[in-house]
């Protein structure tokens, strides 16, 4: 039997899984090589064709979440962008198969090389897309993996995800891989244990094709090969811990949050997409305290009419709660085709609120939506990334402007408060700068990573990322101190916020208001009932 073999990550989504390992990585089949460039131009199409169709039958009993990533893929194979490389290539004398892996490989290495999360992410896709077109071209037929396993390898094609009963349990254990992917998204609403990451550490660390039973730790970002007895057992009962605080979690989801003391404190949920409410009780949560607009972004810009009807449906969901939506945030990890540019470092770069503003006319019209939607709800609006008062001053009177001029053409609208994001360290330095905005909301997944200097999305410094770090921490405490003084609300809106872990400091730091992702709410409930503040 081979020596245990721990090898350390990033969780992607927690839980733990304990099963036979299922090899992601394998050459393709054999492709038969047509008579001529006008068969080869046939099969490419009728392969095409049959992915397509195959991904439309699993749009049919997908959920939303995982409609919109396969109707994604639909639309990347129906682009002609993409394959029309492939069909040149085989004009002049290509194999269709050697001719499609061309062309999506050129595609996937400008996706893999990009400096930004979101990019890197979309590349499981292409790849995704090129290997089913490619398995069709072969009619080869994927494997199926043994009930239970823990799915290793580079990375995995979200069809996979969406194939495999999790039911029976298993997880997912990447050496590559992101926590922004859209298989990550996926295991994190379906509670499928995930790790990403696992091959930070160099080839060698991580062995390319190991066998026999693993046990995957996706609370911490861990995974072991070939355990010992000792550490299968004491894997079982950090399982069945993690298990049962997931049960009792549960228990507190209808109620609202109270800490051990009785001390009620506020929490609301993020969100991005206005589908993601249809999956959320209204009355487990205290409203939105973040709805990310970035990804109504996708690959074309919002018309006001779009974005109106997002933003309404949200309000009109959350009745009298509050929702807090944010201005645009693109750059960073969040590129958005046709507005961001192309920079060295995105992360410091024109990202947030600097873009927006380079970029009033796109702004703009996301203000006129806004301010229309307000008369829906209880809507507050928040600017991304703000590092000085001049940029609130500006985004405020954008706003100033905007509603002057539909108030003059008779269009029904309202203003709302007007907060800003506190992630950049100037601001939760100096907050005094800031006395007239209407609320504060710590990002802290921002804050964190320009406080303590380590990427968000990087596994070799994250064990440097840690919101609990005095330096973070002492900081948000301030932040919470000059709003009780100057009475601005604080809230808390990054992911720190839904982590059990973390919780006990953001609420002895003084926060009182956390907002968290959807499938973070029970344990979040859970976590703030255990500190005694
Ligand atoms: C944050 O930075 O903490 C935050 C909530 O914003 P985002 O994760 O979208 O950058
Ligand atoms: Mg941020």
């Amino acid at each position: 039997m081979s020596e245990p073999l721990r090898l350390q990550g990033i969780s992607a989504s927690a839980g733990y899984a304990e099963g036979p390992l299922f090899s992601l990585d394998r050459a393709t089949a054999h492709y038969t090589v047509k008579a001529t460039a006008a068969d080869e131009r046939a099969a490419l199409e009728t392969a095409i064709g049959v992915a397509t169709q195959r991904l439309g039958g699993l749009i049919d009993t997908a959920n939303s979440e995982a409609a919109g990533i396969l109707e994604f893929q639909i639309a990347m194979l129906e682009d002609d962008a993409l394959s029309g490389p492939a069909f040149a290539a085989i004009a002049s004398g290509q194999a269709a198969d050697a001719a499609w892996r061309q062309a999506l490989d050129t595609e996937i290495a400008g996706y893999e090389t990009s400096d930004q999360d979101y990019f890197r992410a979309r590349a499981a896709d292409l790849r995704d897309i090129r290997d089913q077109v490619l398995r069709a071209l072969t009619e080869d037929d994927e494997r199926a993996a043994p009930a239970g396993a823990i799915f290793y390898g580079e990375d995995i094609a979200p069809t996979r995800f969406l194939e495999t009963d999790w039911s029976t349990g298993g997880g997912i254990a990447l050496k590559a891989g992101s926590a922004a992917s859209h298989v990550a998204m996926l295991a994190r609403s379906r509670g499928v244990p995930m790790v990403v990451g696992l091959g930070a550490a160099g080839p060698s660390a991580s062995p390319a094709n190991p066998v026999g039973i693993a046990l995957l730790d996706a609370e911490h970002g861990g995974i072991v090969l070939s355990p010992s007895p000792a550490e299968i057992e004491a894997f079982r009962r950090s399982s069945s811990s993690f298990a049962a605080r997931r049960d009792k979690a549960k228990t507190y989801l209808a109620k609202p949050a109270v800490t051990k003391a009785g001390t009620r404190v506020q929490v609301q949920v993020n969100i991005a997409d206005p589908s993601d409410v249809d999956g959320i009780d209204v009355a487990t949560c205290d409203g939105v305290g973040l709805m990310r607009t970035e990804f109504l972004f996708g690959r074309t810009l919002p018309d006001e009419e779009t974005q109106y009807r997002a933003y309404r449906k949200v309000l009109e969901w959350a009745g009298e709660k509050p929702v807090t939506i944010r201005t645009v945030d693109a750059g960073g990890d969040k590129p958005v085709p046709g507005f961001t540019v192309a920079e060295a470092n995105p992360f410091l770069g024109l990202r947030g609120i600097r873009l927006s503003l380079a970029r009033p006319e796109i702004l703009r019209v996301q203000i006129r939506a806004l301010l229309r939607a307000g008369i829906h709800g209880n809507l507050k609006v928040m600017f991304p990334m703000i590092a000085v008062a001049d940029e609130f001053a500006r985004a405020a009177a954008l706003f100033t402007e905007e509603q002057a001029g539909l108030a003059a053409r008779g269009i029904a609208q309202k203003m709302p408060p007007l907060g800003i994001m506190v992630e950049v360290p100037s601001v939760a330095i100096a907050p005094e700068a800031f006395a007239d905005v209407a609320f504060f909301s710590i990002g802290s997944n921002d804050l964190t990573q320009y406080v303590m200097a380590a990427a968000r999305d990087n596994v070799s410094v994250a064990h440097l990322n840690s919101v609990r770090h005095p330096a973070v921490l002492r900081l948000i405490a301030s932040v919470v101190a000059f709003g009780r003084e100057q009475e601005i609300p604080v809230s808390l809106c990054g992911d720190a916020g839904g982590d059990p872990a973390s919780i006990p400091g953001l609420l002895e730091a003084g926060l009182r208001d956390l907002s968290v992702a959807p499938a973070q709410l029970a344990m979040a409930k859970a976590a703030i009932a255990d500190v005694p503040v």
